[in-house]
């Protein structure tokens, strides 16, 4: 399973599904049920679960469009299945299994009934059993390895009764890198699929997985790139952005990028990060604004208006890669990628 949620992690679903799904991938994975509707309104096929539940109100939908549910009590499966029946459709599920991460998912007491449910409802078929590891991309494996134990005695209760348990999965990007034991009937990754790594936890296994020759290495899907909107010649001393939070330590030229934090850019990053020009890392000054922020050009004397600007990816030999912004801006690879703003066009090269 392709996880292409969060509009493919900020790439776009659609062209990412298209690409994954000519890639290999059997099925995807959504957050939410608009995202497998806007995938079936554009001509995808594929099996799609919504993997993070529905509400009562959304069922129609799910039904409407083929999409597979995802439950973890039998009232979720009463619902879908009355209202399959009243559309003499049938619908494919998932049970959920919480093992420990708190969010979602029934409990190992539960789970028997509601199998048995879903085994006699003709209007649902069990297509799968899964739960989802909370620590798998951290350097200790302990809490992974006792939430693998619950699954896979869940699993056990589930067969020990009349009906065999339907295929199961759990192994996000993290899991499928460093727990060969969690991989099961299928694995979900997200993360990698864009080139990103959850954490440097994970280089050991990745090399291992793929070798360590260069042209092998997880190559990031997303650059982000702009332009040089309008260059200053700024004297020592002087204010920069809102706020007057940076004052030029010298005489200074200070080039404006037409990219703000309502383009994703997290204002977490003011006078942290850095961008490429020409080839170099220059530093970003000054809070970042919504629409706009600058950077010091100093060094560069050749800089002009219109120059490219690397934000994410390579420029020369030099790269600034998701992992050393999402460090600077102190969260994680994920959500530097999907809050890269929809006004940023997408341009996709095969
Ligand atoms: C997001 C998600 C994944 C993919 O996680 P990555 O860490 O991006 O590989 C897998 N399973 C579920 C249930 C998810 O919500």
């Amino acid at each position: 399973m392709a996880v292409v949620k969060a509009d493919g992690y900020g790439h776009g679903a659609l062209p990412c599904t298209r690409a994954v799904l000519a890639a290999g991938a059997d099925c995807l994975g959504v957050g939410i049920v608009a995202e497998g509707v806007e995938l079936r309104e554009n001509g995808v096929q594929a099996p799609i679960q919504v993997l993070t539940g529905h509400f009562p109100n959304e069922i129609d939908d799910l039904i409407q469009h083929e999409l597979t549910a995802t439950v973890w009590n039998s009232s979720m499966a009463k619902d879908l299945a009355n209202r399959a029946a009243e559309c003499d459709r049938q619908v494919g599920v998932h049970v959920k299994v919480d093992t420990g991460m708190g969010r979602l998912g029934g409990t190992s007491d539960n789970l028997p009934a509601l199998m048995e449910f879903i085994h006699h409802s003709k209007n649902l078929r069990a297509e799968g059993v899964f739960t989802h590891f909370s620590t798998a991309d951290e350097e200790d494996s302990e809490f992974t390895t006792l939430q693998l134990e619950r699954f896979q005695a869940t699993l056990n209760k589930i067969n020990q009764g009349e009906i065999p348990a339907p295929p199961a999965h759990c192994a996000n990007s993290s899991a499928l890198l460093r727990y060969p034991e969690s991989h099961f009937s299928m694995v979900r990754p997200g993360l990698i699929l864009y080139g990103a790594l959850t954490s440097k936890n994970l280089e050991p296994a990745l090399d291992k997985l793929l070798g360590s020759t260069a042209e092998k290495k997880l190559r990031p899907v997303m650059a982000w790139k702009t332009q040089i909107l309008q260059i200053n010649k700024i004297s020592k001393g002087s204010p920069l952005s809102y706020g007057k939070k940076f004052i030029t330590r010298r005489d200074s030229t200070i080039a404006t990028l037409p990219v703000g934090y309502a383009d994703g850019l997290n204002r977490a990053l003011s006078g942290k990060m850095s961008v490429l020009i020409h080839g170099q890392r220059v530093s970003q000054v000054g809070t970042i604004c919504m629409d706009l922020c600058m950077v010091d050009v100093t060094d560069l004397p050749q800089v002009r208006a219109g120059d490219e600007v690397v934000i994410l990816g390579r420029q020369g030999s030099e790269a600034i890669a998701v992992e050393e912004m999402a460090d600077h801006a102190r969260t994680i690879p994920y959500e530097i990628l999907c809050c890269v703003g929809k006004r940023v066009p997408r341009i996709y090269i095969p």
